[in-house]
């Protein structure tokens, strides 16, 4: 029998050992196996350069080659699997990973919620899922009126004048809707340099406003967490060109003063963009646009249940206001007088959107999420889309007052907070820190929540549970949060390395993340 096929490594090198021999502690298995949880060896180790999985004929003699001198003359240096290698590789990788199909993911400002699969069975719908962005436009009818009644429900959710479809996540829409805020000053002959971003932003923002150009100034926070409004206000001049506010706040608190700190950038001369991707706290209850919002990016992969993470892609559509709305990327959807939709593009913008500022994208965005938030959208329906709101706000107010006792909550005398609880490390032992408590949520079967951010609270834990956990669910994570809590302030030593029955243990992220070790040790790289 051959143990060592090719590419197959025991755990153990020495076959014939018992594998339990060597460490005496933990019992060991030959194959570096525990049970149903599989070592899986990398994909350069499995596969082999010279196999392929299908049989592709060779390529005649003499074909012509059309690609004028570019085409590859060494191996392409691609792992070779057969089809059932790459399943099981993939499908084995997999199982070491969480998702919220899984269990509560509790990762803050991510908004992880369930995926209904009614979104998924529409969006396979073959007259969505088959489409070409060239079909001809008397094709995709029916695919144009779903972006036209998302647009729709979009701009009734935030009480705004327009939005672009085509942003492809978060941060390509903040992208877009500064963008707009800088092709409207500039259509006025108003060049500005400055925006300003409170310090409990996320780095999307900044990063956002620099890449179109702006200095970025930072507004200090009030000490109850939200923007210091005088300080807001004695910078505004006629150098600002706007400001970026995520509402709810990153500190999970609702900003009570946007409306007065909206009319003062206005008086000012500036715009005001939003970052929406807390938007899942207030939908049915707030509209954006009441408040003098001019921008404001929408992430359907967070508030409308669209697949994120390993699940993506995003959508980041963004709704603007009636003096930003004319900036509006192209393509977009519109109506002829005939009834018929037609999709705006450079030929056509002279007669519809004559100051938009270009294309965001080649085509129109992710179709597949605009079916999938609609789908959503209509199944739940105006009251279920508030109740929703409702019940994320309620289930992080019972995880906040539930932990407050064991866990420092830095804002919890601010009054209630919205869709996300906050949390310190205050109080923990010395020697543990926020990283060991969520190391060790992952021995507890939890994926951790978002440490580390928001940075105006030392050692932030910013627990987002979303509406669609069960009390039940809830109970157990904060009994497992408040026990992993409870270690922390004793001083447990075994936090320190933990996770421990995680297919890998505590692992050097930054040398992982920059020095990644692709091969096998021992192996030649390909
Ligand atoms: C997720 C998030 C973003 C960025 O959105 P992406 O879709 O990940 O690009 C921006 N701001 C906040 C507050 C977020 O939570």
């Amino acid at each position: 029998m051959n143990l060592n096929p090719a590419g197959w490594r025991p755990r153990f090198p020495d076959a014939d050992a018992d594998p339990n021999a060597a460490s005496g502690e933990e019992p060991a298995t030959f194959t570096g196996n525990r049970g149903l949880q599989l070592e899986e060896a990398l994909i350069f180790d499995i596969g082999s350069g010279d196999t392929c999985g299908v049989d592709l004929p060779q390529p005649a003699a003499n074909a012509p080659v059309r690609l004028g001198g570019l085409e590859r003359r060494s191996a392409i240096g691609l792992p070779g699997l057969s089809e059932p290698e790459t399943v099981r590789h993939y499908t084995r990788l997999s199982r070491q990973n969480y998702g919220i199909d899984l269990g509560l993911f509790p990762l803050g400002s991510c908004t992880m919620k369930h995926n209904p699969r009614l979104n998924e069975k529409i969006a396979r719908l073959p007259g969505f899922a088959d489409i070409h962005p060239l079909q001809p436009e008397s094709t995709i009818q029916g695919a144009l009126a779903v972006m036209e009644e998302l647009s729709a429900w979009l701009i009734a959710l935030t009480g705004m004048h327009g939005v672009a479809l085509s942003p492809k996540a978060g941060a390509h829409g903040e992208l877009c809707g500064v963008l707009c805020i800088r092709a409207a000053l500039e259509a006025r002959g108003d060049l500005r340099e400055v925006m300003l971003v409170p310090e409990s932003a996320h780095g999307t923002n900044p990063a956002t406003a620099a890449f179109a150009g702006y200095r970025v100034e930072s507004i200090p926070a009030a000490a109850d967490g939200r923007i210091d409004l005088a300080a807001l206000q004695a910078r505004l001049g006629p150098d600002v060109a706007g400001v970026m506010i995520t509402n709810p706040n990153t500190c999970g608190l609702y900003e009570r003063d946007l409306h007065a700190i909206a009319d003062a950038v206005h008086a000012a001369g500036g715009f005001v963009y939003c970052d929406g991707a807390n938007f899942n706290a207030i939908v049915g209850r707030v509209r954006p646009g009441d408040l003098g919002v001019d921008a404001m990016h929408i992430n359907l992969h967070k508030t409308f249940s669209t697949p994120h993470g390993g699940g993506g892609p995003g959508s980041g559509p963004v709704v603007l206001s009636e003096a930003l709305a004319p900036f509006a990327p192209l393509p977009c959807v519109t109506r002829r007088a005939d009834g018929s939709l037609m999709l705006v593009e450079e030929e056509s913008a002279a007669d519809h959107l004559p100051q938009s500022l270009g294309r965001m994208s080649a085509f129109h965005g992710q179709m597949g999420m605009f079916t999938r938030a609609l789908t959503y959208i209509l199944s739940h329906g105006a009251d279920g889309l508030f109740a929703a709101s409702g019940d994320a706000v309620l289930n992080a107010n019972y995880v906040l007052r539930s932990l407050e006792d064991v866990l420092d909550a830095p804002f919890a005398g601010s009054g209630p907070c919205m869709h996300e609880a906050l949390f310190s490390d205050a109080g923990l032992a010395p020697g543990v820190s926020t990283l060991d408590i969520a190391k060790a949520l992952i021995d507890e079967g939890f994926h951790p929540m978002t440490v580390y951010f928001p940075l105006v609270v030392h050692g932030a834990m910013l627990v987002e549970p979303t509406e669609t956990e069960s009390k039940a669910a809830l109970d157990q994570f904060i009994a497992a949060l408040r026990s992993v809590a409870l270690r922390a302030k004793a001083g447990d030593p075994s936090l320190c390395n933990a996770p421990h029955f995680a297919p890998r243990t505590r692992l050097d992220e930054t040398q992982a993340a920059r020095k990644p070790v692709l091969v096998h040790p021992g192996t030649q790289a390909p």
